[in-house]
C-alpha cells in the first residue's frame, strides 16, 4: 500500500480534516503512521469544521452572543478530543492560549476585517490540531514531535492565497525539519506559512496538500501520502454520483487537471511540487486503509480517453460586448491590459466576433465567487458592455489525447442535450472539455454524463 521502501529516505503524510476530526479519527492517523517506519513527516489540517468556524469569525462577526456561540464551538471540538487524552494538561495549555488569541483576534474583526487578520485567524485551526495530535502520538508510543511550519514555510505576503519560496524553504528544511526527522516523527501544520516579516500567511482553503507537496519537495521525500476521507481518487465525486469508481492509477497530468478543474480531492497545486521532484502520490482513506487507493504517477499504464470528471462551483461569468470588437484588432489587448493591472486572474475564455466571455480566478480563503471590482468594471465599460453573472459551476471532463479523437464530443453534448451550457472551452487542451452551466442543473449533468461515459 504506502511503501515506498527507499534506503535513507522518508515520506511525508498528509492527514486532511475529516481524519483528525476526533480522538477516534486522530487514532487512525497515529495507527496508519505506526505501521509504515518510513513516515517522519506528519502533515495535519485542522479538525473538521474548524476552519469555517474560524472564516465566519474572520469575516467580522457583530453580534457578541454568535461570536460567543462560535468561540465554545471551537472550544467543544477541541475538549472533545482534549479529554480523551491520558495527559492532557500541557497540550490544553497550548489550545487555551490560543483560543485566547482567537476571542481576541475576533473582536478585532468585528470592528474591522483584513486579509492579514484573516490569516492569523484561520491558521489557528492547524495550530491546535497539531498540538492534539502529537500528544495523541506520544501517548502510543510514537516519539512525536509538534513543528511549527511557519518556521520553514516562507511565503510571500499575497495573504489568502501566498505563494512559496521554495529556495528559502528548501533551505530552512534542510536546517531545521531534517534534522529533527532522524530521531522524531514531526507533527506539523498544513495550509499555513509565514512571510519575511514572520506574518502568518495561508495558501487558499484546502491548502493542506499543497503544503504536503512542497514540505516533501523540500526535503527531498521518497513518496508523498495524502490522507483523506475517500480509498482514492475516483472517476468524479462520490457524493455526486454513488456509482463512482477509484482510480487505482493515474498521471500527473490527469491528476492535476482534475485538481485544477475542482476535484476537491486535491488542491489544485499539489502536484505541481510533487511533480518536480518526480515524488509518486498516495491517495487513501484514513478510515478504510486497507481499502488501498491511487497513486499518482509519472508513467501509467492506461490512459483511457475519459478518465473522470470534476465540478467547480462559484463561477463568475464576464461578457464583454462590442460591436466595435467586429473585425477591429488590439480589443482583447486592452482588455486584458485593464485586468492584468488590477491583477485580476482569467480562468477560461471564450470569444467570438462581437463578445468575450471569461471567468474569474479564485480560490482564496475567503471562499466564494470572485468579484469583479466596481473600478475594472468601470474602466471595461468604457470599451464595451460588460455582464457579470455569478451562480455558475463548470463541469470538466478530463481524459487522453481527446483532441485527436474522432465522435466523442456528439457523444457528450447529445447526452446534455437538455442542459442550457453557457460556455464551452473545447479543443484547446487534448486533456480536457468543460462548460459552464447554472449551479442548480450541475450536479444533475455530472450525473448524467457520469452514467452515460463511465457506467456503460
Ligand atoms: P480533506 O479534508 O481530507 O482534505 P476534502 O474534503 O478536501 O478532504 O477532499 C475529499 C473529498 O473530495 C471527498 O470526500 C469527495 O467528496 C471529494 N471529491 C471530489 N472529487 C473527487 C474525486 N474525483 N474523487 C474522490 N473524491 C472527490
Ligand atoms: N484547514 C484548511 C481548510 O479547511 C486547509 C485544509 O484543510 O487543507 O481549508
Ligand atoms: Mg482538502
Amino acid at each position: 500500500m504506502s511503501n515506498f521502501n527507499v534506503a535513507g529516505s522518508f515520506n511525508v503524510a498528509k492527514f486532511g480534516g475529516t481524519s483528525v476530526a476526533n480522538f477516534e479519527a486522530m487514532s487512525r492517523c497515529a495507527a496508519i503512521i505506526e505501521k509504515n517506519s518510513q513516515t517522519k513527516l506528519v502533515v495535519s489540517s485542522a479538525c473538521s469544521g474548524v476552519t469555517n468556524l474560524l472564516v465566519e469569525l474572520s469575516n467580522g462577526v457583530q453580534d457578541k452572543a454568535r461570536r460567543e456561540e462560535l468561540l465554545s464551538q471551537l472550544a467543544d471540538i477541541h475538549h472533545a478530543i482534549l479529554d480523551q487524552l491520558a495527559d492532557p494538561v500541557a497540550a490544553e495549555k497550548e489550545v487555551h492560549t490560543i483560543l485566547d488569541s482567537v476571542a481576541s483576534a475576533s473582536e478585532a474583526a468585528s470592528f474591522q476585517t483584513s486579509k492579514k487578520l484573516t490569516d492569523h485567524l484561520v491558521s489557528c485551526g492547524e495550530l491546535m490540531s497539531t498540538h492534539i495530535l502529537a500528544q495523541l502520538m506520544r501517548e502510543r508510543g510514537i516519539p512525536a514531535i509538534r513543528f511549527d511550519i511557519r518556521e520553514v514555510l516562507r511565503t510571500n505576503n499575497n495573504f489568502g492565497k501566498a505563494e512559496p519560496h521554495l529556495e528559502e524553504i528548501a533551505q530552512l528544511a534542510q536546517q531545521k525539519l531534517i534534522p529533527l526527522c532522524q530521531e522524531h516523527v514531526v507533527i506539523t501544520q498544513g495550509f499555513i506559512g509565514s512571510d519575511e516579516e514572520g506574518n502568518t500567511t495561508t495558501l487558499g482553503r484546502g491548502g493542506s496538500d499543497y503544503s504536503a507537496a512542497l514540505i516533501a519537495e523540500s526535503v527531498q521525500a521518497a513518496g508523498l501520502e495524502i490522507w483523506t476521507d475517500v480509498p482514492g481518487i475516483y472517476t468524479t465525486d462520490p457524493r455526486i454520483a454513488p456509482k463512482a469508481s477509484p482510480i487505482p492509477e493515474i498521471s500527473f497530468s490527469e491528476a492535476s487537471e482534475m485538481a485544477n478543474f475542482g476535484a476537491k480531492i486535491l488542491h489544485p497545486s499539489t502536484l505541481v511540487p510533487a511533480l518536480r521532484h518526480q515524488i509518486p502520490v498516495f491517495v487513501g482513506s484514513s478510515k478504510e486503509p486497507e481499502k488501498g487507493g491511487t497513486w499518482i504517477r509519472q508513467q501509467v499504464e492506461s490512459s483511457p480517453l475519459f478518465r473522470a470528471l470534476a465540478l467547480r462551483c462559484n463561477q463568475t461569468m464576464v461578457t464583454l460586448r462590442s460591436a466595435n470588437m467586429f473585425h477591429a484588432y488590439g480589443f482583447l489587448a486592452k482588455v486584458f491590459e485593464i485586468l492584468a493591472k488590477h491583477k485580476i486572474s482569467v480562468d477560461l475564455i471564450t470569444t467570438s466576433e462581437i463578445s468575450v466571455s471569461l471567468t474569474l480566478d479564485q480560490t482564496d480563503t475567503s471562499g466564494g465567487a470572485p468579484e469583479l471590482p466596481e473600478a475594472v468594471r468601470a474602466e471595461l465599460e468604457e470599451l464595451c458592455t460588460v455582464e457579470v453573472e455569478h451562480n455558475l459551476c463548470l463541469v470538466a471532463l478530463i481524459g487522453n489525447n481527446m483532441s485527436e479523437s474522432k465522435g466523442y464530443a456528439k457523444h457528450v453534448f447529445g447526452t446534455l442535450e437538455d442542459f442550457n451550457l453557457r460556455m464551452i472551452c473545447y479543443g484547446a487542451s487534448p486533456h480536457n472539455l468543460c462548460f459552464l452551466l447554472h449551479e442548480s442543473v450541475s450536479k444533475a449533468a455530472i450525473q448524467k454524463l457520469h452514467q452515460e461515459l463511465f457506467e456503460k
